[in-house]
């Protein structure tokens, strides 16, 4: 398969809308690459391809669009799911984390019970920018025990250096394409 071409096609199948949600923001819109089949298997094949065949325990999703590609990577690596979802959301005891937005702040939980320490475990989303939302979520699976393998997303916003946040914590950190700017 040529690479390139490969790549050229995962970005083509990303839509991009501009000033959504607010003005000066471009949003990428992964829902017309989960749409068309062949991008959708080839980004999560690509996702999990230095993984494959090694042990993973656990994939790790954040809510939303880290749901849909962490569930379809967890199959594909036969691990487990954790879902990583907004406060108030979830049914069992949980431990959750405070992490700031642009305004104010934010918590994020998981279930006590979703992660045995040394679990391995990797975390899906579907883009990164500032890096705030995945540093938060590797803050909560390291304060369970878990050992994060990688953060792995389709989308990297390099200009916003959100890479680095999660390098920083000694996570390495897999995406499939760039784009420029915010
Ligand atoms: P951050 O915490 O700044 O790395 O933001 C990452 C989260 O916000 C991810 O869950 C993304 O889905 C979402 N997000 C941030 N910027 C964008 C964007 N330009 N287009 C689509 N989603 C975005």
């Amino acid at each position: 398969m040529n690479e390139k071409t490969a790549r050229d096609e995962l970005i083509e199948s990303i839509r991009t809308i501009p000033d959504y949600p607010k003005e000066g923001i471009l949003f990428r819109d992964i829902t017309t690459l989960l749409g068309n089949a062949k991008a959708f298997r080839r980004a999560v094949d690509a996702l999990v391809q230095p993984w494959a065949g090694s042990k993973v325990d656990q994939i790790a999703g954040i809510e939303a669009r880290g749901f849909i590609l962490g569930g379809a990577v967890a199959h594909q690596l036969s691990a487990g799911f954790v879902p990583i979802r907004k406060k108030g959301k979830l049914p069992h005891e949980t431990v959750s984390v405070a992490y700031s937005l642009e305004y104010g702040l934010d918590e994020m939980e998981m279930h006590k019970d979703a992660i045995t320490p040394g679990d391995k475990v990797i975390l899906v989303d579907d883009l990164i920018a500032t890096g705030g939302t995945a540093e938060a979520a590797c803050k909560l699976l390291q304060s369970m025990g878990a050992e994060i393998v990688a953060a792995c997303f389709i989308i990297d916003l390099p200009d916003i250096g959100g890479r680095q946040k999660i390098e920083a914590l000694g996570v390495p950190v897999r995406t499939l394409v760039e784009f420029s700017g915010h």
